[in-house]
C-alpha cells in the first residue's frame, strides 16, 4: 500500500517504500490470531513469553485480546519478558544473545507459549524452543506476528502466525531498524533513501 496513503511521522518521511500491513488490520487478525490459540490450548493455565524488544506491541495487542478470548477459563494467565538480538543493521548475525534467562526459572513445568515479532532464519526461535526445554518448561507453543517466506536455516515449529511475508526488510509495530521505526503503528518495508539514513555508520 502506498505510504502517502497514511499517516505518517513527519521523521519518517521518506524512509519508507511501502506499508505492507495496516494497523488496523493487524489488530483484527490479532482478534482471531487469539481465538485460534485459546482453541487450541484450552483451559489451561498458560505463560506468555514475550521476547523483546520487537515483540512488545503484538504482545501487548494478544494478551489484551487472549484476556477476552479466555473469560471463560478457570485458570490464569501469566506474562514474562526476555530480550533476544541477533540483527546488525539489515543482516542477521546468526550470533544470538540472550538477556534476562536468570528470571525464566519459574517457567518449569508451565504451558509456555513464545511470542516473537518475526521468524526469518528460525535460529532465534530454535534456541528459545530449546532454552525452555532445558528449564524444563510442560509444553511449549510458538506464535509470531510475521512469518518470512524464506528457506529456513533451522526447522522450527511455528505454531499461529499472524502474518506470512516475502523477503523484504521490515519496520514498524514494534520492529526496529537501528533502534528506530519501533514507534511506528503500521508494518512498513524500508525504502533505499531511509536505509542509508539511519545504517550504522
Ligand atoms: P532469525 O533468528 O529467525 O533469523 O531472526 C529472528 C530475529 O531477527 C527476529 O526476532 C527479529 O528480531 C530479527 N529480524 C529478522 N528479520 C527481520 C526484519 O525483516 N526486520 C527486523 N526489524 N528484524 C528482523
Ligand atoms: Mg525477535
Ligand atoms: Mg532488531
Amino acid at each position: 500500500l502506498p505510504v502517502d496513503a497514511f499517516d505518517i511521522p513527519h521523521c519518517y518521511e521518506g524512509d519508507l517504500g511501502a506499508v505492507i500491513v495496516p494497523e488496523g488490520m493487524i489488530k483484527d487478525r490479532v482478534r482471531r490470531l487469539a481465538k485460534d490459540i485459546h482453541a487450541k490450548i484450552g483451559d489451561n493455565e498458560l505463560s506468555l513469553l514475550c521476547v523483546l524488544k520487537g515483540s512488545y506491541k503484538f504482545f501487548t495487542a494478544l494478551v489484551d485480546e487472549l484476556a477476552y478470548a479466555r473469560s471463560s477459563c478457570t485458570q490464569p494467565m501469566t506474562v514474562d519478558f526476555i530480550r533476544c538480538q541477533s540483527y546488525e543493521d539489515t543482516q542477521s548475525t546468526g550470533m544470538i544473545q540472550i538477556i534476562g534467562l536468570s528470571n525464566l526459572q519459574e517457567l518449569k513445568g508451565k504451558n509456555v507459549l513464545i511470542v516473537e515479532d518475526i521468524v526469518d532464519s528460525g535460529q532465534t526461535l530454535a534456541r528459545l524452543l530449546h532454552t525452555l526445554e532445558e528449564l524444563g518448561a510442560q509444553k511449549t507453543w510458538t506464535t509470531t506476528l510475521l512469518s518470512k517466506n524464506v528457506p529456513r536455516k533451522v526447522d522450527v515449529k511455528e505454531d499461529f502466525v499472524a502474518f506470512r511475508i516475502p523477503d523484504k526488510f521490515i519496520v514498524g509495530y514494534g520492529l526496529d531498524y537501528n533502534q528506530k521505526f519501533r514507534d511506528l503503528n503500521h508494518i512498513c518495508v524500508m525504502s533505499p533513501k531511509g536505509i542509508e539514513k539511519y545504517r550504522n555508520k
